[in-house]
């Protein structure tokens, strides 16, 4: 059997990092569209980056989408790359919009002109449903987006759905809730949780500054996320799938529960006013059965053992970097 091909966008970061090394050991021959001046750290962290093969790809400009697909005829596209974050896109709207809309019907335009069976997956977020209408939500809830980036993703949303239907092409969109790692953007609650704490563990910050903790939210496990990605793409007819933990944990939960294991006194936690949100949604929570059902993909992790993981990289991470030279401290070894 010919190896298969896929073509992953947005490569460098958390979730083409962690599909690239998934896929490398299904025998996928992979290619990462990539623009210049990439920052390949999650790849070299993951130890894949030699085994990739990368390809400079303006996804604005469909000619240059459509040469590079043809080079290489894959079977599947995987498209995560986007601008992701919520607060820039409220800084930069334009770029956000024209960027996140643009790149998924240049793809889908390609797909559709080169006229071959390529599957294509692209990356939605539960920012689409804005304040949820129903906890939990299922894939078809009504999208109310009340942010450049949730806009962005609502219209590329339906691009997918259209061109599914207009014109048959295996098109497909995963309703990401929030899912982490070690090698999420430094920006994200999680990690910035995570990663700060584990600072003031090793005396290299005071305090931890949060904004509003009240609120809750569906968390899950980057590296069994794109196990889901994957199996869209392997069934005999394209949908959508919300990919999603299927339970919500409060913020402050999270903090103290971070805070606690690595031992360190609540008073450095501080709040602050100027962290909150205009419109921050009180409650994200997705139904993940039709995925468990239809995918077969079967995520039970408690988002508390996901954050056993998250510390205990982090110490480690950390611990290379502050204390190369030096013997490790005992206090760390029994956390
Ligand atoms: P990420 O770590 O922020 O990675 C985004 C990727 O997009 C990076 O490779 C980045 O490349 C690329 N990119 C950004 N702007 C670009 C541009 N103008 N041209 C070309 N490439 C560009 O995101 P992620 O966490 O892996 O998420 C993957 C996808 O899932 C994204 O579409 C995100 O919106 C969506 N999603 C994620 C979550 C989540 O919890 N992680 C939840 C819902 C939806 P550079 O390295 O060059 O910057």
């Amino acid at each position: 059997m010919s190896m298969k091909i896929a073509i992953i966008t947005g490569i460098t970061g958390q979730d083409g990092a962690y599909l690239s090394k998934f896929l490398l050991e299904k025998k996928y021959k992979i290619v990462g569209f990539v623009r210049s001046n990439d920052d390949y750290s999650k790849l070299e962290y993951l130890k894949i980056k030699n085994e990739i093969i990368f390809e400079k790809c303006d996804l604005l400009n469909l000619s240059e989408i459509i040469k590079n697909i043809q080079k290489y005829n894959p079977r599947e596209i995987y498209n995560f790359a986007s601008q992701s974050s919520v607060s820039l896109s409220i800084k930069e709207p334009f770029q956000t919009l024209q960027f996140n809309i643009i790149s998924v019907l240049n793809l889908l335009e390609a797909i559709r002109l080169i006229g071959k069976s390529i599957r294509f997956f692209q990356a939605s977020s539960c920012e689409m449903f804005g304040k949820f209408q129903n906890i939990p939500t299922v894939e078809n809830d009504f999208f109310k987006p009340l942010n450049p980036y949730a806009i962005s993703k609502v219209t590329a949303h339906q691009i997918v759905s259209n061109y599914r239907k207009l014109y048959g092409i295996f098109s497909c969109c995963a309703i990401l809730f929030n899912h982490e790692s070690y090698l999420r953007g430094e920006d994200f609650f999680v990690k910035k949780i995570v990663k700060q704490a584990v600072e003031i563990k090793f005396g290299k910050r005071d305090f931890l500054k949060v904004g509003n903790l009240d609120i809750k939210r569906d968390l899950g496990y980057a590296p069994r996320y794109i196990e889901a990605m994957w199996l869209m793409l392997q069934q005999s007819k394209a949908e959508d799938f919300v990919i999603s933990s299927g339970k919500s944990i409060c913020l402050k939960d999270i903090v103290y529960y971070v805070f606690d294991k690595l031992g360190l006194k609540r008073e450095k936690i501080i709040v602050d006013k100027d962290f909150f949100r205009k419109s921050d949604i009180p409650e994200t929570l997705g139904d993940n059965s039709k995925a468990k059902k239809v995918l077969g993909w079967d995520y039970e992790m408690d988002f508390y053992k996901v954050l056993d993981f998250l510390i205990s990289e982090e110490i480690d991470n950390q611990r290379l970097k502050y204390f190369k030279n030096k013997g490790i401290d005992e206090d760390f070894k029994s956390i």
